[in-house]
């Protein structure tokens, strides 16, 4: 189902995502060798009860934690463990947010120290690619012209596009239609309407693009073991401009400040 939001509603799914972004800078702030993942996701789930928030992930079909972690050559839906980060990883982690009745949902992939020079680059060029498909988020334009902007712009670098796992609607619920593939023709799929609020995230492979699960039944690693990165915005659509609702802006703070900028 899609679910267009009134004005009011898109407002709530923003109060939602700013509780969203200052977790997510919570974790920034911890992100270093030596932290377990387990540790990271403790202090994205308290920070979120502490403002009255809880966590869209947990007990979603039933995933055990707040934040997904994917570290390295998993692309998504990793799970917090003892794990602990090592000097030249990078870790995406993904969170939402339920508050007030409305989901927000984002996702940002870190560097842990020194990376080397190819896999700042992806990390760097898959955050582009997700504002290239932002910029065709807006009403009148169709799914295609997003994922085609996302598609086009991190295929020159040769890099591969996961076309297992896509983008969606959010807001109501935290799995909405339409489906937002990172991939798509001009022109082409559901036309974009003006109260439609989606999570657009990029999910972009140094290597190949091809992917397998886990036996846990959730982890998405790529095949040929070579790292991923994942970016993720929830958005409004309006005429003329996307809208984004979720927010960088505290973790970048927090990057800003530890001199780990990616971008
Ligand atoms: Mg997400
Ligand atoms: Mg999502």
């Amino acid at each position: 189902m899609i679910y267009l939001k009134t004005d009011e509603e898109i407002e709530l799914i923003k109060i939602s995502a700013q509780v969203l972004g200052k977790a997510h800078a919570e974790v920034a702030k911890l992100i270093s060798p030596g932290v377990t993942t387990k540790e990271l996701d403790k202090v994205a789930e308290e920070f979120i009860r502490d403002h009255n928030g809880s966590p869209s992930f947990k007990g979603y079909n039933g995933f055990p934690a707040a934040l997904c972690i994917s570290v390295n050559e998993v692309v998504v839906h990793g799970f917090p463990s003892g794990y602990r980060l090592k000097e030249g990883d990078i870790i995406s982690v993904d969170c939402g947010v339920f508050l007030n009745n409305y989901h927000s949902d984002s996702a940002f992939t870190y560097p842990v120290g020194e990376v080397k020079p190819e896999v700042k680059a992806l990390l760097k060029r898959t955050y582009e690619s997700l504002y290239a498909g932002i910029d065709k988020a807006v009403a009148g334009n169709r799914i295609g012209d997003v994922g085609f902007a996302v598609q086009s712009y991190v295929e020159q670098f040769g890099y591969g596009v996961v076309r297992e796992l896509v983008g969606h609607g959010v807001g109501k619920f935290l799995h909405e239609g339409p489906e937002v593939p990172n991939y798509g023709r001009r022109g082409q799929g559901p036309q974009l309407k003006e109260g439609m609020t989606l999570a657009i995230e990029p999910m972009i492979t140094l290597g190949k693009r091809s992917v397998v699960q886990e036996k846990d039944g959730w982890t998405i690693r790529t095949t040929d073991r070579l790292p991923a990165a994942h970016f993720e915005h929830t958005v409004a659509i309006r005429k003329g401009k996307a809208e984004i609702l979720t927010t960088f802006e505290y973790i970048e703070q927090v990057l800003a400040e530890r001199s780990m900028a990616i971008a």
